[in-house]
């Protein structure tokens, strides 16, 4: 076995084909996680907030190379030019269920069942050639794609009866407050709304109205350098600052808003007070520390941190623990030390194409 995945969801699934791609077979691939469909968790979480279009542009999604993308081929399916041409300026956003269409078929066709082992990693350990994975043998090139360290709740909510998670699967109450400002929650004040209930948005900071999470140059090879080249601090700070509440702008998000101000369904407070159902759209625990995995192989390697980040190589991989015989990289919001838009589906290439280049660049020595 050359390369071990650890973490079948998203972000092992968009490694996974690109490792394909590049010319390995599934015997030479293992994959270890919890559920063979590397769509399981997303599932779940995007049909929780009712979504209905990606978030992500163009790129988003799981084919190894950016072109043809979904666009193209929605269009030839149903024969019309429409989604090639959006997607040419970068506006195509397919819907959620022709991307998980897409996964199904691109699941079915990789080989990824063969490669998919059931099982949870509990230690990564570096020794002479590769790492060990619990009893699983040594592997020279091993990728962790760990996801999100489960959600976060608000402590003070913790155990009260009327809280759900906006990730878990749930039903509208007639009198809603809605906790947080950021994506997840201005799709559930419309689809609270659309529901027909009454809505408070409590929040203690005003989101900020942008397209996406992070700044658009950050995609870019020269907005990365510029990322980069600054000190340790400041970079903690920008990645700070991309976990602040925003959403898009535009009036399809503000009409809904502003109609059921008027009518007297919707408004926005600083405190919880007597709704009869909370939704907590505080998305997702932060840090290695929460990912035992993770936090485990930083006590036991000693290796260099930065607050709640792994310090990454700007290819993903571990500087401590890759050499030119093996790789040790992270794919997914663990490696936004390297890469700000790490947990897309274009930051999910962005690492796994680097992992690819060292696994291959290992393969011709
Ligand atoms: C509602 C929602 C909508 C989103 N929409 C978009 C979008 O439109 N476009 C976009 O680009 N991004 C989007 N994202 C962001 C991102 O693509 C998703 O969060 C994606 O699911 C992340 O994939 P992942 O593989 O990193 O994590 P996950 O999907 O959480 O998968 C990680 C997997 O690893 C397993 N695992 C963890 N630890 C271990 C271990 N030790 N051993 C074995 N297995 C382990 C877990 O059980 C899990 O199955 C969205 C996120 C959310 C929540």
């Amino acid at each position: 076995m050359r390369c071990a995945i650890v973490g079948a969801g998203l972000g092992g699934f968009v490694a996974y084909n690109t490792l394909r791609h590049g010319g390995l077979e599934p015997d030479e691939i293992v994959v270890f996680g919890d559920d063979p469909d590397p769509a399981a968790a997303w599932r779940v979480q995007s049909g929780a907030i009712r979504q209905r279009r990606m978030r992500s542009e163009s790129d988003g999604h799981c084919f190894p190379t950016t072109f043809p993308g979904l666009a193209v081929r929605e269009t030839m399916r149903r024969r019309d030019p429409l989604p090639t041409l959006l997607s040419v300026c970068d506006r195509y956003r397919p819907s959620v269920e022709v991307f998980l269409r897409h996964v199904d078929e691109l699941r079915e066709r990789s080989g990824w069942d063969a490669s998919f082992r059931q099982a949870r990693i509990e230690c990564v350990r570096a020794v002479s050639g590769g790492f060990e994975l619990d009893g699983h043998g040594v592997i020279p090139h091993v990728l962790l794609a760990p996801g999100h360290p489960g959600l976060a709740l608000p402590a003070e909510l913790r155990g009260d009866p009327r809280v759900v998670h906006a990730y878990e699967p749930h039903e509208y109450g007639s009198k809603i407050a809605v906790v947080g400002a950021g994506m997840a929650a201005a799709t559930e004040w419309r689809n609270a709304l659309e529901a027909g209930a009454e809505v408070v948005s409590v929040r203690r900071r005003e989101p900020a109205r942008r397209p996406l999470n992070v700044a658009r140059p950050l995609f870019t090879k020269r907005g990365l350098a510029r990322f980069r080249a600054e000190p340790r601090e400041r970079r903690a700070e920008l990645l700070r600052s991309f976990s602040a509440p925003s959403y898009p702008p535009g009036r399809e998000w503000d009409e809904p808003l502003e109609r059921a101000t008027r009518e007297g369904r919707f408004r926005v407070e600083a405190e919880l007070n007597g709704a009869d159902q909370v939704i907590c759209a505080t998305g997702f625990r932060r840090g290695y520390q929460h990912a035992p995995v993770l936090r485990r192989l930083v006590e036991e390697h000693g290796l260099e941190t930065h607050e709640r980040w792994i310090f990454l190589a700007d290819d993903c991989a571990v500087p401590e623990l890759t050499d030119p015989g093996r790789t040790l990289a992270l794919v997914g919001v663990s490696s936004q030390w390297a890469y700000p838009a790490a947990d897309t589906l274009v930051g999910m290439k962005y690492a796994s194409r680097r992992f690819l280049q060292r696994v291959q660049r290992c393969r011709t020595r």
